[in-house]
């Protein structure tokens, strides 16, 4: 099973863009392609925009964002939002997703939002594609073009992909005692935040017959723990319990495809 990523479709060269061009990440599609294999979507197009097509912004309207063709004074707030739901089946097969920066719909930070009343712009708001991918899939790691390009971050994202992956592979067949044994390979990558390690160590111990919640709960605060570039080891050394141990769980096939995801962008130490 390959390991999927999402992304958004300008950065593969698709030229989708509002004025017709595309955006392509050499990154993307001459490193990390050989790794993963891309499920592309540019939402814009899938809620029926055309290309060339005009400018969206972002507007604060009393405690709602919305998103705005300010020439027409159309709403595409609800069109932009739905494109994750209708295609939820295919977005929860994914291990990772790459957005494009600064983009109204697909910006996971620091996107323009204006304030009519003041007339004024911001850089505070998300992308309304990537905010309810976030809402929808909680664990799943997500990063822009723009963080791919520096190495911390970049460790980051491929660090979570790996981790995501197995979680995926893993997920259906996990009891309590297995799951246990997962954590614990999970520790190394987590030595700096002990709370954190607490807290899922914890949430483990709780007696509860709703197996799957806990699961699910586990993987979103494992998740949430390790996107934090500065206090969780990236190298392969960390990420050696983890592989010792999936190399007794998943298919040979699975773990070479990981093994060489690390093996291309992660330190050894
Ligand atoms: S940033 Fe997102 S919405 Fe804009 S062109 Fe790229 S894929 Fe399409």
């Amino acid at each position: 099973m390959p390991i999927l990523v999402g992304i958004s479709g300008c950065l593969l060269g698709e030229r989708v863009r509002y004025d017709g061009d595309h955006k392509r990440s050499r990154y993307c599609t001459d490193e990390l392609s050989r790794y993963v294999q891309y499920i592309k979507i540019c939402p814009e197009v899938a809620a029926g925009m055309s290309v060339p097509r005009p400018t969206i912004r972002l507007e604060r309207h009393a405690n709602e964002i919305r998103a705005v063709i300010p020439t027409t004074g159309a709403d595409v707030t609800a069109a932009l939002t739905h494109v994750a739901d209708r295609q939820y089946h295919q977005l929860g097969q994914l291990s990772g997703y790459v957005l494009c920066t600064k983009s109204p719909s697909c910006g996971i930070e620091n996107v323009k939002l204006f304030n009519p009343t003041t007339g004024e712009f911001q850089r505070v708001a998300q992308g309304l594609f990537a905010r309810r991918l976030q809402e929808l899939f909680p664990a799943l790691p997500i990063t822009e073009d723009v963080h791919l390009e520096q190495v911390s971050l970049r460790e980051n994202f491929i660090l979570r992909l790996y981790v995501y992956a197995v979680w995926q592979q893993l997920r259906l067949s996990l009891n309590h005692s297995q799951l246990a044994l997962f954590h614990e390979s999970v520790r190394g990558l987590l030595t700096l935040q002990q709370p954190a390690y607490q807290r899922l160590t914890n949430m483990l111990a709780a007696d509860t017959d709703e197996f799957e919640e806990l699961g699910h709960a586990y993987s979103v605060g494992l998740m949430q723990a390790l996107a934090k570039p500065s206090l969780v080891k990236h190298s392969r050394t960390a990420l050696l319990p983890l592989q010792t141990y999936i190399e007794q769980q998943l298919p040979h096939s699975t773990v070479a495809l990981l093994t060489q995801l690390a093996l291309a962008f992660l330190p050894e130490a």
